[in-house]
């Protein structure tokens, strides 16, 4: 009986394993096509400066609405598209959206923040991701100084040297690098000396029970005294209350982003979010 069980869960454990393969290989698919048939969609999030909480950024995040199944997020898509080489394309859609928006903003009136763009560790270390980008900045006319591009920590420890080499082409360019969710990788603090970024953005898992759990406080202060003096600007991610910004403040964090202030939303609120907050701006 229990070898009778025992095969059954086997051949249970293999369906599993087909269906899933199946589901792989139909999102594949439905990828490809989602390009093609314009399903994405970039939503904006507001970064504001902690100081006087002005708008000082804003990051593109991916969204699909698909036709049948609804609102897919990136966390399920992002990691099959990596796996894939569909994130060359798909990441080179999120670019060349990324900066049309942007030169569209910027006609409405002129923008003094940057824009913050996620780059898979595959689509950063690829031949043509520069040459892509160069061509993309003189299309849309954007400047590279206003373009920060978000790299993970995987992509500098599997690839520490070629990583370097490409953040200094971009910098010499203009480009302004972040690496995004610091903390959460086995990155040691050498990371910050060794690659000349501009900005880390600590992770929300410290920042959710900074209030709370006083060894993640100690993390996050101790990371923004670290990036204060090697001249990298820290981004609080994932900040939901007044008093994570309140401590936040305490330690002079440069700039939080969250569902404080805003959650991503669609470019078109963001131009009124945009303008709301330079009015409030001017006002005062
Ligand atoms: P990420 O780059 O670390 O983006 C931050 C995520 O945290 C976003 O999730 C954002 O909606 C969410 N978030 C922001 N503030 C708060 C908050 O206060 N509370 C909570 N609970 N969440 C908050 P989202 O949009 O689902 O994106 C997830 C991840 O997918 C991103 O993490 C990024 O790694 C990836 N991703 C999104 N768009 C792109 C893209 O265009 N290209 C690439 N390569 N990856 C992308
Ligand atoms: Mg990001
Ligand atoms: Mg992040
Ligand atoms: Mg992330």
């Amino acid at each position: 009986a229990a070898k009778k069980a025992g095969r059954n869960n086997f051949s249970e454990y293999e369906s599993c394993l087909e269906k899933d393969m199946l589901s792989k290989i139909t999102m594949y698919e439905e990828i490809k096509n989602a390009i093609q048939e314009e399903q994405f969609e970039l939503y904006y999030q507001p970064k504001h400066s902690v100081k006087d909480e002005n708008i000082v950024g804003a990051e593109a995040l991916i969204r699909w609405q698909h036709p049948e199944k609804g609102f897919i997020s990136p966390g399920e898509f992002i990691p099959l598209a990596e796996d894939t080489d569909l994130i060359i394309p798909l990441g080179n859609w999120v670019i060349r959206k990324a900066f049309r928006q942007y030169k569209e903003w910027n006609t409405i009136s002129p923008i003094d923040f940057h824009l913050s763009i996620n780059i898979s560790p595959k689509q950063f270390i690829d031949d043509n991701f520069i040459p892509f980008l160069l061509r993309s900045v003189e299309e849309f006319s954007v400047s590279p100084e206003k373009i920060d591009l978000e790299i993970t920590e995987s992509l500098a420890i599997e690839n520490t040297e070629l990583t370097l080499e490409k953040i200094n082409q971009l910098k010499k360019i203009g480009f302004k690098i972040t690496m995004d969710d610091f903390g959460t990788g086995y990155t040691s603090l050498t990371y910050l000396s060794k690659f000349p970024l501009d900005r880390i953005k600590i992770d929300q898992s410290f920042i959710r029970d900074i209030t709370s759990n006083k060894n993640h406080a100690a993390i996050v202060q101790s990371l923004v005294s670290v990036a204060k003096n090697l001249d990298i600007k820290v981004t609080a991610e994932g900040v939901e209350t007044k008093e994570q910004l309140l401590y936040l403040q305490e330690w002079d964090c440069d700039e939080i982003q969250g569902y404080y202030y805003s959650k991503p939303i669609p470019s078109i609120s963001f131009g009124e979010y945009h303008l709301e907050n330079m009015k409030i701006y001017l006002m005062t």
